[in-house]
């Protein structure tokens, strides 16, 4: 039976620590990736794709996690407002708020706002989420980029 946090409308969601740096964007050109964001961006009608705020946006990627296979594959892209994408990335959330940088407890509430729950909920789904990640960490991952694989550069050295 899946439990109440598996319907979240903005839920946490950790790269695994091993493929931190294996993102699109150290892949492709910055004039590839901005396509890739202005796209995303006229595609949500400018609006945040979870919260539908307005203003600053974020062009958030999607990975679909194989955890038999350790295969992380792209699967498309999402125009998130800041609090929506610090929600995605908890972890860093939490480093900067401890540099100063962003107030933790803002986050916390947006979650809960837009989730329509308590902090009790946020709690459990964080904890989940650590859970998750931290399993999924100690395996090395090979990132599929999918249908976004023909933008890079190196595509044409193979093995
Ligand atoms: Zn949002």
């Amino acid at each position: 039976m899946k439990s109440k946090t598996d319907k979240l409308k903005l839920a946490i969601e950790l790269v695994p620590s091993t493929s931190w740096y294996d993102n699109l964007r150290k892949y492709i050109s910055k004039k590839d990736w901005d396509k890739i964001r202005k796209r995303t961006y006229v595609e949500y009608g400018h609006r945040c794709g979870i919260c539908g705020a307005e203003g600053r946006l974020n062009c958030h990627e999607i990975w679909e996690y194989d955890d038999k296979k350790h295969i992380q594959k792209l699967i498309g892209f999402i125009a998130l407002c800041d609090m929506c994408h610090h929600v995605k990335h908890i972890g860093l959330a939490g480093i900067l708020s401890s540099e100063g940088k962003l107030d933790y407890e803002k986050v916390v509430e947006h979650f809960m706002e837009v989730n329509n729950c308590d902090k009790r909920i946020f709690e459990k789904h964080r904890e989940r989420a650590f859970d998750e990640w931290r399993e999924r960490s100690q395996h090395e991952w090979h990132v599929d980029l999918g249908e976004y694989k023909d933008m890079i550069k190196s595509a044409s050295k193979k093995g």
